[in-house]
């Protein structure tokens, strides 16, 4: 890479940063923003720019947002008695994307790893016990991952609001829509019988 003026191997460092972004790709990218006309490169680094500007965490439920609060929050159609935690804001968009939620969301800001030096002060915790007092909510539904660390954040929350006057439900585990029984792995259907209901 040496080979290269100071300018792009400059550039090709920043863009190896990036998550998925190996050496060759970083080069690719470099030389095709070489190419490109100097206002679609500003453009692109003025997004950029743009991004880091004018976008927060909601106060409310720490969503990204480029107001205050967040469309969601300000949204007078959302069921407020119905609190959905998540881990990351994508988590949120994911679960928007459905358009089968119409509650409120809260965003952990990650989840708990102790091995990572991630604890409970580290995630919006608290915030999230200050909006059940003020706001009213019945029911709190914890959509963490289902992964290792997940499972340990859903675990510490419900502890955390097991004293508190709120129904505290957990996310359901189980089998893709279109799947095999015979391909599932041994932890997904034992999750599937265990988060069984009535038809
Ligand atoms: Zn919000």
């Amino acid at each position: 890479m040496s080979r290269y003026p100071p300018t792009l191997v400059r550039l090709i460092g920043e863009l190896v940063r990036l998550p998925g972004i190996g050496p060759k790709s970083a080069q690719r990218l470099m030389f095709h923003l070489l190419n490109v006309s100097k206002d679609e490169a500003l453009a692109l680094a003025q997004a950029i720019i743009d991004l880091k500007d004018r976008t927060r965490w909601c106060t409310v439920c720490y969503n990204i947002s480029e107001e205050d609060r967040c469309n969601i929050c300000v949204d007078p159609g959302r069921d407020g008695s119905l609190l959905c935690v998540v881990e990351e804001a994508n988590d949120l968009w994911a679960i928007e994307k459905t358009g089968s939620f119409k509650g409120s969301y809260h965003v952990l800001g990650g989840s708990l790893s102790p091995l990572d030096g991630r604890g409970p002060e580290q995630l919006t915790a608290k915030a999230l016990l200050q909006r059940l007092e003020e706001e009213g909510v019945k029911e709190v539904i914890l959509a963490t991952n289902p992964n290792v660390e997940g499972e340990a954040t859903a675990m510490y929350l419900s502890r955390l609001l097991k004293p508190l006057a709120v129904r505290v439900t957990r996310i359901a585990r189980g089998l893709p829509v279109g799947g095999d029984l015979e391909y599932a792995d041994e932890v997904t259907l034992s999750k599937a019988l265990e988060g069984r209901r009535e038809v």
